[in-house]
């Protein structure tokens, strides 16, 4: 039967689609990653199997647990059970969905996408910031803060009136703000950092590029560099 890659956006579990809603309460089997809300995997039924598969990023070979994933999609796909894979966000900004649905592919296991609200745009949204403005923001790069270099890539590529939306750059956030300021970025750059977008431990920070290294900020969270970041609402 079929593997379902459902993307569970960024925590409510009013944002999830309605597919995405109706899979969840319906499947046999769910395998789930460390993002996912609590409330969107209490609707799964009681009698179904939950595995937890959520990589912690400092633990172990990450090569070596996608394997383990992979070979657990196709173990359950192969039973015939309605497997859902949740992801957060969309399952295929970031989140190595597209490696899972290639596995299943060549498996010769049905899969099936069902993309979600991805927290790279909705969590910014969610706070204010929309990352695109007439005539002050024209563009957005999304790029992962994991590799300091690709990011700064990524950023300078993108041009001054653009929005840089950062995903996992948290432990990164003073290497990246320090090159930009280096390749000529204005240390005043607004910048809004969201921990948890749309769960009740949401936190706001507004703050500038020189200074985002300072501020304190845990992951999960979303960092939007820009002139949009000036229109975040309710920081700390
Ligand atoms: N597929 C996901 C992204 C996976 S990468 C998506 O489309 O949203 C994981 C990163 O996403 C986190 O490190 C963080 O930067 C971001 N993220 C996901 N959910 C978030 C949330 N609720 N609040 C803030 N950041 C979030």
């Amino acid at each position: 039967m079929t593997v379902y890659l459902v993307g569970a956006g960024p925590g409510d579990p009013e944002l999830m689609t309605v597919r995405a809603a109706r899979l969840v309460t319906d499947a046999d089997v769910v395998v789930s990653d460390r993002l996912v809300d609590r409330r969107i995997l209490a609707l799964v039924r009681n009698d179904a199997l939950v595995l937890d598969v959520g990589k912690h990023p400092r633990h172990g070979s990450p090569s070596a647990d996608q394997a383990e994933i992979n070979a657990l999609l196709v173990a359950h796909g192969r039973t015939g059970a309605c497997v859902v894979r949740l992801k957060g966000g969309d399952p295929f900004v970031f989140g190595r969905g597209a490696e899972e649905a290639a596995a299943l592919a060549e498996a010769g296991v049905p899969v099936e996408i069902v993309p979600g609200i991805t927290s790279a745009f909705a969590v910014p949204a969610l706070a204010g910031v929309p990352v695109t403005y007439r005539g002050v923001a024209t563009s957005v790069t999304v790029a992962t803060g994991h590799d300091v270099d690709a990011a700064v890539d990524a950023a300078d590529a993108a041009s001054s009136r653009g929005t840089l939306v950062l995903l996992m750059a948290v432990m990164n956030r003073e290497a990246i703000a320090g090159k930009l300021v280096a390749l000529g970025w204005s240390p005043q750059t607004p910048v809004a950092a969201i921990e948890r977008g749309s769960t009740p431990r949401e936190r706001r920070i507004a703050t500038t590029l020189q200074r985002l290294g300072d501020v304190r900020l845990e992951a999960p969270a979303v960092i939007v560099i820009g002139p949009v970041a000036s229109m975040l609402r309710d920081a700390e």
